[in-house]
C-alpha cells in the first residue's frame, strides 16, 4: 500500500515548483511578493509548495499568458471575493477592516492588525483556497448568489 500525498501537503521546494511550472525561481518569488501565492514556510524560512499551490500557479500563469490579465488585474479579481460572507464578520467589523473596502488587493494582503482575521493562517483559509484552481473561481462566482 502506498501513501497518497494529499493535494495540500507542501512537498516541493521552490526550485522544483519553478521547474514544474517552467518559470524561474525569481518569478515565483515575485508572485509571492505580490501576494498571489502564500507558500508554506519552514522554520528555516525555506518555502515549500503543494500540488494545490502548483494548480493555483498554473491558473495564474494562464491568466497572464493566455488571457493577458496583468498581475494587478488578478489581484483585483481576488479582491472581489466577499471574504466577510465566509468569515461571518459583523457590520461593525466590516467597517474597520481594510479587506472590506479594498478594490485592488486580496483580503490576505491587506487584513488589519485588529480584525477578526489578524491571527488566522490565510494559507489554510477557505477564502484563499477558493482560488486554488481556475474552475473553482468560476463555480464560486456562480454560487455567489447562494451565499448567505
Ligand atoms: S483569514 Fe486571511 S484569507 Fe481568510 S478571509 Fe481572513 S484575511 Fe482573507
Amino acid at each position: 500500500m502506498f501513501y497518497e500525498i494529499p493535494n495540500d501537503e507542501p512537498i516541493y521546494p521552490i526550485s522544483t515548483a519553478a521547474k514544474l511550472l517552467n518559470i524561474s525561481v525569481h518569478t515565483l518569488r515575485m508572485y509571492e511578493k505580490e501576494k498571489l501565492i502564500i507558500p508554506f514556510k519552514k522554520n528555516t524560512n525555506h518555502r515549500l509548495y503543494s500540488a494545490s499551490d502548483i494548480e493555483r500557479l498554473k491558473c495564474i500563469r494562464n491568466a497572464i499568458n493566455e488571457s493577458k490579465i496583468s498581475i494587478n488585474g488578478i489581484k483585483t479579481i481576488y479582491s472581489m471575493m466577499p471574504c466577510w460572507e465566509f468569515i461571518g464578520c459583523s457590520e461593525e467589523e466590516r467597517n474597520y477592516c481594510p479587506a472590506y473596502s479594498s478594490h485592488s488587493e486580496p483580503c490576505w494582503a491587506v487584513k488589519g492588525e485588529n480584525t477578526i482575521c489578524s491571527k488566522k493562517e490565510c494559507r489554510n483559509c477557505d477564502v484563499y483556497n477558493k482560488f486554488s484552481e481556475c474552475s473553482n473561481i468560476k463555480s464560486f462566482i456562480k454560487n455567489l448568489s447562494r451565499v448567505k
